[in-house]
């Protein structure tokens, strides 16, 4: 009972001179959960003396705890490049340096220079897109989950989009492509099985409520075996024979072939350009290794109806993304493929990788037993399912500690490891040398 009186008031609690220079709102805040908690340990018999010193420490620091960001770098030591859960791509210095020119500088976003009227914001990078595909217009939104939403709405809606039930496919777990065409107001017409669908099916599918032939990339799993399906350039065809869309929802899209035979069966955007498509979609920031966004190009006359839709002002994209997305793409004109950091981690040699490991190897083997090894690893974030790129890893043990300790261990320092045959693994596909050198310290002072 006593105790419960010499709780201290919360008016003179947040008074103390502990807490100047701190916010009065959020220390009063925090405070009241403290003593409110303190209440409830002194009626539960949890303590026995008030100790006001361990009440303001608790407070500032749950104070530093409010205030310090939620996100935060890693180390992708994964091995997957494209890797969803750790921000996809990463955007080059430079780009994000222009862009932040622009975005702390009025610019001429929707503003045409040379009439002095009102100009469009998606035309900034049209000439740049033309150039790079030879297509005839374009249209950049959020990312590609809207663009498929707002080619299918636009085209869509109350009529029947043609679909091969083989690329019905679920990505990321939030991206179904059926319960997306059905929220857009398309009608879904299923063809084909799972494993085969042919060009018959398609054409046997066409009736006067169908406004498209819809082709959508498998991204995340691949059908092995008694399988087929039909080539693009076949359902480019055969709609427009008929009078129909083709649209082909490419997921990643590449501009370039890629190493290690990755762009077998995977056209890149250029190649499927040729066919003369009326619209392709595909995201800024899996292979093409951008900023998230997502880009829609094709004939101009769909382009133009696209944008007379009401859903393109919810869908729009920011000056930001604009900026950075125009300058990947000039990497891209200039041949500077280096700049654009997915490529250039894809690129990286195997030879270049072993030093990188070997150094950090140098580092820390005085402190942790380590090894390099040859692995093998995958781009991901749905660009090239199933298929393998050579790797090197440092393979780790420390003490006594479980893979399951450790890869926790080095998670509490930001660092994303991952476990294979009961071995913790530091993938170096996904580790820039600039990162490289940060691992070796924060490495240090965990074995330390
Ligand atoms: C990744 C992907 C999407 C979604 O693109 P986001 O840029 O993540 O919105 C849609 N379709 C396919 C086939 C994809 O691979």
């Amino acid at each position: 009972m006593t105790l419960l009186k010499s709780i201290p008031k919360i008016d003179k609690f947040i008074n103390n001179k502990a807490f100047d220079g701190y916010s009065k709102s959020l220390i009063t805040k925090i405070s009241k959960e403290i003593i409110q908690n303190l209440r409830s340990d002194i009626l539960n018999n949890n303590i026995k003396t008030i100790d006001e010193n361990l009440l303001i420490s608790q407070t500032i620091k749950e104070y530093e705890k409010q205030i310090s960001p939620s996100l935060q770098t890693v180390i992708n030591a994964t091995g997957i490049i494209v890797h969803t859960n750790l921000g996809r791509s990463l955007i080059n210095k430079d780009s994000l340096n222009k862009a932040i020119n622009i975005a702390t500088s009025y610019n001429n976003l929707e503003y045409d220079l040379e009439k002095g009227q009102r100009g469009e914001r998606y035309s900034h990078i049209v000439k740049t897109l033309q150039a790079l595909t030879g297509c005839e217009d374009s249209i950049v939104v959020n990312n590609n989950a809207s663009a498929v939403f707002l080619v299918l709405n636009t085209f869509c809606k109350g009529k029947e989009a043609v679909v091969s039930r083989g690329e019905l496919v679920e990505i990321g777990g939030s991206f179904r492509v059926p319960e997306v065409m059905t929220q857009s107001g398309a009608i879904l017409k299923e063809i084909g099985t799972t494993n085969k669908t042919h060009l018959r099916d398609y054409e046997n599918a066409i009736s006067e409520n169908t406004s498209m032939l819809m082709k959508v990339h498998k991204s995340n799993y691949s059908i092995e075996g008694f399988s087929s399906e039909v080539d693009f350039e076949d359902i480019v065809k055969t709609a427009q024979e008929n009078g129909v869309i083709d649209y082909y929802d490419m997921g990643s899209g590449h501009m370039i072939d890629l190493p290690y035979n990755l762009s077998s069966g995977e056209p890149s955007i250029k190649e499927l350009m040729k066919y003369n498509p009326s619209l392709l979609s595909f995201s800024g920031d899996k292979l093409l290794g951008s900023v998230q966004a997502g880009i829609i190009i094709g004939k101009k006359e769909l382009i133009e109806k696209i944008k007379k839709n009401q859903l393109l002002r919810m869908l729009r994209v920011d000056k930001i993304t604009l900026a950075i997305l125009e300058d990947t793409l000039n990497s891209n004109l200039k041949d500077e493929l280096d700049s654009i950091p997915t490529l250039q981690m894809l690129n990286t040699s195997v030879k270049t990788l072993e030093q990188r490991a070997n150094e950090v190897k140098n580092a820390i083997e005085s402190l942790c037993k380590c090894e390099v090894i040859n692995t093998s690893t995958m781009v991901g974030g749905g660009t090239t399912p199933n298929k393998k790129i050579p790797s090197v890893a440092l393979s780790l043990e420390y003490k006594n500690l479980k893979p399951n300790a450790l890869e926790k261990l080095l998670r509490k320092n930001n660092i994303i490891a991952r476990i294979e045959n009961d071995k913790v693994l530091l993938d170096f596909r996904s580790i820039s040398s600039d990162d490289a050198s940060k691992l070796s310290t924060i490495l240090c002072e965990v074995f330390n």
